[in-house]
């Protein structure tokens, strides 16, 4: 049987999140419900509870991304999606320095909630097809002349009225 050592990481992730946050003292870290940017005003949320865990930290690493791109407000679906993209990117980059392994597939399990829910906002509601996006709030079908209003929040889930 190979020894693996299961002890429990949680003060070492804690360390190292406190070591990743003054590297950034350019970001304020602020204790929250759920990891993300803010990028107006600088200001990166985390979750304590979920920093003892790995995952917790790549959590970070991806927001500290963000922050890195600079990335502010996005004016559509696909655009988001590509901050998405490019943000795990940078916290590949930056877990290598900290000797921190990012999951590829808990990477793709991430973006890929990001595609169902841009699959979902762009299909019509009408014909079923994909469509492009109009501007922040209205996707518009090029088959049906159907258009339909979206939510801004990307938390949000996307309802949307759906005629059938
Ligand atoms: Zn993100
Ligand atoms: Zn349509």
């Amino acid at each position: 049987m190979v020894a693996m050592t299961t002890q429990n990481n949680t003060s070492l992730n804690l360390q190292l999140s406190d070591t990743i946050q003054r590297d950034f003292p350019e970001l304020k870290f602020e204790e929250a419900s759920q990891f993300s940017w803010h990028g107006g005003k600088h200001v990166i949320s985390y979750n304590t509870a979920q920093l003892k865990d790995e995952r917790g930290l790549w959590a970070l690493l991806h927001e500290i991304g963000h922050a890195q791109l600079k990335h502010a407000d996005y004016t559509s679906d696909i655009e988001l999606l590509h901050m998405e993209v490019e943000a795990w990117e940078k916290a590949h980059e930056s877990a290598k320095k900290y000797g921190i392994h990012l999951d590829d597939t808990y990477i793709e399990d991430a973006l890929d909630s990001y595609r169902d829910w841009l699959h979902i906002r762009s299909t019509c509601p009408t014909c079923q097809e994909r469509c492009t996006q109009q501007d922040a709030h209205t996707y518009r079908c090029h088959n049906c002349g159907n258009s339909w209003r979206v939510t801004r929040s990307r938390h949000c889930r996307p309802y949307r009225k759906n005629k059938k």
